[in-house]
């Protein structure tokens, strides 16, 4: 996935705040860690490109792996169970949610290894073919953009049903 991950953690945030009543962060805060959960695993690219120098796929590192989500979810979801009024839990365990969400969405036409580090395996829900050249071409000219532009245009509508809002609110 390309362009939708900060707009997923933008609709994740908005979906979790229109269901925590009395939430001990700010919605400013919340926004943060949906949206930043969302594009964190990414990250590993500056380590593929600058010190792996590509040799292994980056959904082969540990930041692509749902169970390292999975677990730290668990991990924060423990938390927050036991001290619901902890800013941080809660925090953490929406930045997890937006881990998560994250390889969920890449493994819809990328290679999730679900199950590592105990099957060496990838999984995808579709498959692109590599026909053009730079590669990047063959996602943007897949039907499977489409989902990414409606997963951009479905966010962008909340924003607009929320921007009234968001003025007047001093978060
Ligand atoms: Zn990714």
């Amino acid at each position: 996935m390309f362009i939708a991950h900060v707009p997923s953690g933008y609709i994740l945030s908005v979906s979790l705040l229109e269901r925590i009543l009395h939430a001990p962060a700010s919605t400013s805060a919340i926004f943060w860690a949906g949206m930043t959960g969302a594009l964190v695993p990414d990250f590993d690219l500056a380590y593929f490109y600058l010190v792996d120098h590509r040799h292994t796929h980056h959904h082969k590192y540990f930041t692509h792996w749902p169970m390292f989500w999975l677990l730290l979810l668990t991990v924060a979801m423990l938390w927050l169970r036991f001290d619901s009024k902890s800013r941080v839990a809660l925090l953490s365990w929406i930045f997890c949610l937006g881990c998560t969400l994250h390889v969920i969405l890449d493994s819809f036409v990328g290679d999730i290894w679900w199950f590592a580090p105990f099957i060496n395996k990838p999984f995808a829900l579709f498959t692109v073919q590599a026909v053009f050249q730079p590669w990047w071409l063959n996602f943007i000219w897949h039907w499977s953009f489409a989902v990414e532009a409606g997963i951009c245009l479905w966010a962008g509508l909340l924003y607009r049903r929320r921007s009234p809002m968001n003025k007047s609110m001093k978060t």
